[in-house]
């Protein structure tokens, strides 16, 4: 009997070609392995995931959305009323304006889903609902692409980190911007192949990219981290989907990306002491949110 086990891209790829089956047939078979839940209640469970994840999107375009420090919030809105007039188009715009609209809601206190966490909690949602309303995917479409990302996901976690705090913002928004591009890919009739390809460039993209949350706090810049990252999720989805390939692959990125990571000085892995969060001006908002408390 085939183990549906994998911990790495390889792995996830020799059983989807022995298969013949899509990383997210793959990604269910694997948690059906683990005999915690039937199909039925895997499906339950991302359905759930999908009905959260489209609620804070309506929520954060549709009700004014400001952080508690009144910091961030609205941007959302205004890149969506921008939308037709944007250079990279509207579906695009719509798509990285609804992650804006998450994440705005993360910073609020809003009820976001953390794929793979909450300060790139915008990423996923944004890229795949969006995607789905323009091209009319069913809800069960949409939870395939959720369990391609979460194997993704899955993978980056066990050989890397998905945590800011131990790999820095690529490891947070770059691995969100992997799993939106392996979903996006697939839902869009790509190869696991081609997922894998999509998943690496796009972390390769943002390698070396620190965590540096102004005053600590998952606002400045994350909001507009989340923005780039959906952005180049679709990016490296349209890139394999046209044939380009990763010359690296994806199990390699990873390691490189986890080997960044422990590089990096603590002053940037969501210390809040280095990057842009040592700027005057980062300081002078961090001393002004501390007088208010
Ligand atoms: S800057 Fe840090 S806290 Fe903000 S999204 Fe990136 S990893 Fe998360």
């Amino acid at each position: 009997m085939i183990d549906y086990t994998f911990t790495t891209g390889e792995d996830l790829l020799t059983i989807c070609r022995v298969e013949q089956i899509p990383i997210s047939e793959a990604a269910i078979y694997a948690e059906l392995d683990r005999e915690e839940m039937d199909r039925q209640g895997i499906m339950d469970e991302m359905r759930k995931n999908l009905q959260v994840m489209r609620e804070s999107i309506r929520e954060g375009l549709e009700e004014q959305q400001m952080s508690i420090t009144g910091l961030m919030g609205e941007d959302a809105d205004k890149l969506m009323a921008f939308s037709e007039t944007a250079i990279m188009g509207p579906e695009l715009s719509r798509i990285v304006a609804a992650s804006m609209a998450v994440t705005e809601v993360n910073a609020s206190m809003g009820l976001i889903v953390a794929a793979p966490t909450a300060g790139a909690s915008g990423i996923l949602p944004g890229v795949l609902i969006e995607y789905g309303d323009t091209h009319d995917l069913s809800e069960k479409q949409l939870i395939r692409g959720l369990c391609n990302a979460g194997a993704i996901g899955l993978i980056i976690a066990h050989n890397a980190s998905i945590a800011g705090a131990s790999g820095g913002c690529q490891a947070e928004t770059g691995t969100a911007a992997a799993m939106a591009a392996s979903a996006l890919t697939e839902l869009r009739g790509g190869t696991p192949e081609m997922c894998l390809h999509a998943a690496a460039i796009a972390l390769k993209n943002v390698m070396g990219l620190v965590c540096d949350p102004v005053a600590g706090l998952v606002e400045c810049p994350c909001i507009k981290r989340n923005a780039i990252g959906a952005a180049n999720a679709v990016l490296c989805s349209d890139m394999a989907m046209a044939g380009i390939e990763s010359v690296i692959p994806f199990d390699e990125v990873v390691t490189a990306m986890r080997n960044v990571g422990r590089m990096m000085n603590p002053d940037l892995r969501e210390t809040a002491r280095g990057g842009l969060a040592a700027t005057p001006t980062a300081l002078k908002i961090a001393e002004k949110i501390k007088n208010l408390e």
